[in-house]
């Protein structure tokens, strides 16, 4: 992390606890500013959809700060065409932490979590915001949106922070099944959101405009399936946070027009360069360190091996019909990899670990992710007996308080001389 960032960091821990007002600027400030740098001044050699997507996210971050009251804070499966129908911006928990990492600035939000009885073992995405919410440094949103899906962390975080703040709360219960019973039943808890929205907000939810922002999650989805599918046959070295950004796009993004282009300039420059990969080609299991130099240099920098997907990019790319909006985003929600047992999340990398020429797979347990680190075992057994090499990585998406740095490093490259080898 460069000494600027370390700066700033220590900046904002210095004005957090005594005045959190002015944390709370400088931070907003930076997220607008490096959204500004994005759009007008990518750094050489971002690609495009990435440099766009990033000056899209960075002020929203930075809105979300600065006027929390136009926003509803919701964790990163909700599907948000409601919310962008309504002109509604969401705020999100796990792509504020990602941004406070990434600025040096996640400790004092971590220790005032701590202070106020959030357990350390607990996943730090959700510690951050709960830190961000107790330091005062966060006022209060609109509202608070939450699903059931993926994790039982979103009920505990998005049912104390409604409370902190005191706004209504509206959560969206999504059953295991995949039965014409249980899409109605989603469907129906869906509608209900927009008539929540609608309270909250005094705002109309207009049906044409939820169908148009159905039609660019349409467009969103289909464009990246079309770039998964020239990516199984394209080499692409991009930084870690590449990832975290297309997390952006096909969740709390989705439905509009931003999105919609992200997809679209992803899926043309994949589709216009095709090539053998000169390393190693590496699928994603679960949120990326997209914070940890040691990690971008080997995963990024090195030549050695470059990340083809995610799976928090392709568990979720369910058809959608404009014309039945509630009926489709219900069925993203259920037909999610990360939704019910292990064994669908581990069967859809498999078959993308197959479609995408797979050299193996690195299966990252995030510091306090309890499903996804129970599964472990069970993930790279199946994933080995198909004959793709795992590797189960524990790290932290958000916190480098909880990283043995050296070892994981010497973990991964051990794994890739493996590979190589
Ligand atoms: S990392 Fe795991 S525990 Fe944390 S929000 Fe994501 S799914 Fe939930």
């Amino acid at each position: 992390m460069g000494a600027v960032v370390e700066r700033f960091g220590g900046l904002v821990a210095a004005q957090a606890s005594a005045h959190p007002g002015r944390a709370r600027w400088l931070l907003s400030s930076a997220y607008r500013l490096v959204g500004a740098q994005m759009r007008y001044i990518p750094p050489k050699g971002m690609s495009p959809a990435r440099s766009y997507m990033q000056s899209v996210t960075s002020p929203m971050m930075g809105k979300a700060l600065s006027r929390p009251g136009t926003c509803a804070c919701v964790n990163v499966f909700l599907p948000c065409e409601l919310l962008h129908a309504m002109d509604i911006t969401p705020m999100i928990p796990e792509g504020l932490s990602c941004y406070l990492v990434s600025t040096a600035a996640e400790r004092p939000f971590l220790q005032a979590a701590e202070e106020h009885g959030v357990p350390e073992s607990y996943c730090s995405y959700h510690k951050l915001l709960l830190g961000l919410a107790e330091s005062g440094v966060l006022p209060a949103p609109l509202c608070v949106l939450n699903t059931s899906l993926a994790c039982d962390a979103n009920q505990l975080t998005f049912r104390r922070l409604a409370e902190r703040y005191g706004v209504p709360r509206f959560t969206v219960d999504v059953p295991m099944g995949t039965s014409s019973a249980d899409l109605d039943y989603v469907a129906d808890q869906l509608r209900a959101m927009g008539a929540f929205l609608e309270k909250c907000s005094g705002r109309r939810l207009d049906p044409e405009r939820l169908r148009l922002a159905m039609e660019r999650s349409r467009r969103t989805v289909e464009d990246y399936r079309r770039y998964l599918d020239g990516r199984a046959s394209c080499s692409r070295t991009e930084e870690l946070s590449a990832e975290m950004f297309a997390v952006m796009a096909l969740h709390p993004l989705l439905g509009t027009e931003e999105s919609a282009r992200f997809a679209a300039l992803l899926a043309r420059e994949t589709i216009a360069r095709p090539g053998p990969s000169a390393g190693k080609r590496i699928l994603w299991m679960h949120t990326v360190p997209h914070w940890q130099a040691s990690m971008m240099e080997v995963l990024s920098k090195s030549g050695r091996c470059e990340i083809v997907a995610c799976d928090m990019n392709y568990e979720g790319l369910a058809e959608i019909d404009p014309d039945r909006p509630y009926e489709s985003m219900a069925r993203r929600l259920l037909e999610s990899g990360y939704n019910g047992g292990a064994e669908r999340r581990v069967r859809r990398s498999l078959d993308m670990a197959r479609r995408l020429n797979a050299d193996g797979v690195v299966y990252f347990c995030h510091w306090g992710c309890k499903q996804t680190s129970g599964a472990a075992q069970y993930a790279k057994r199946t994933l080995e007996d198909a004959g793709f090499p795992t590797l189960v990585l524990d790290g932290d998406g958000c916190d480098s308080g909880n990283v043995n740095d050296g070892q994981m490093l010497t973990r991964l490259q051990a794994f890739l001389e493996q590979l190589e080898g």
